[in-house]
């Protein structure tokens, strides 16, 4: 199974900043303005950010009311949205892709250390790093399916709507996430934590969404800190 770790993740202090995390009543606390720089270089000097992506293309044997099943045999159960999507796909791609344990760690230790405001900018740093590490993703798979004539779907996640969560270990399973070391708890979440799994379709004329509509339908969407909106990204 294809894996990378030759990914990179650029982050600015603007984009950290922006992040509607690290407001509280919509204002941006100086302190955390002043942190964001400081805990940028940290991530740099102790290398916590060690991205790793494997991923894997499969045939798509059939996609009716909410199954997905792949010529290997396998099946993705619970999941209408993806079948509605990916009906024209000729196949998919199960992808795995995280950024190793050592932020988490660190985070962990500040907050041992009573030093919670860096945990939080920290764990806010790692949180768009992960939505980094998608993009990346895409464009990598984009890349290759257009250079053989195909094109990708946009990335859907267990857990978003019409995408039971409870497929999680058949996609990472598929993806090969074991090789760059992501395992599942009993109860399906991902360690590292700051890890993802997706699909994308690969075809002809394949659907393409931004973020904000995945967002958009979601029932968490009104409580949730990081609900992106139509201004937060174009189209692509
Ligand atoms: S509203 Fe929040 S929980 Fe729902 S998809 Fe968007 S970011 Fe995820």
């Amino acid at each position: 199974m294809p894996t990378t770790r030759d990914v990179q993740i650029a982050i600015s202090a603007a984009d950290v900043l922006r992040r509607n995390g690290l407001r509280f009543g919509g204002r941006l606390n100086p302190r955390v303005r002043d942190l964001v720089p400081d805990l940028l270089r940290v991530v740099e000097t102790e290398d916590l950010l060690q991205p790793a992506i494997a991923y894997r293309e499969w045939q798509v044997a059939a996609a009716e009311g909410t199954v997905m099943r792949l010529a290997n045999g396998a099946r993705i159960e619970g999941a209408p949205r993806l079948v509605e999507q990916l009906a024209d796909a000729t196949s998919m791609l199960a992808v795995a892709g995280t950024l190793g344990p050592r932020l988490d760690a660190h985070v962990s230790r500040l907050f041992a250390e009573r030093q919670p405001m860096r945990a939080l900018v920290l764990e806010e740093i790692g949180i768009l790093a992960v939505a980094k590490l998608g993009d990346a993703i895409r464009d990598l798979l984009d890349e290759e399916a257009k250079a053989r004539g195909q094109e990708c779907s946009s990335p859907m996640s267990p857990g978003e709507t019409g995408f039971a969560m409870a497929t999680q270990p058949t996609v990472v399973a598929l993806a090969g996430g074991e090789e760059i070391g992501i395992t599942l708890s009993a109860s399906g979440a991902m360690m590292p934590v700051k890890s993802l799994s997706m699909v994308l379709g690969v075809g002809e004329d394949m659907p393409r969404w931004a973020a904000w509509q995945i967002c958009a339908g979601c029932a968490a969407r009104e409580r949730c800190r990081y609900r992106l909106v139509p201004q937060d990204e174009a189209v692509t």
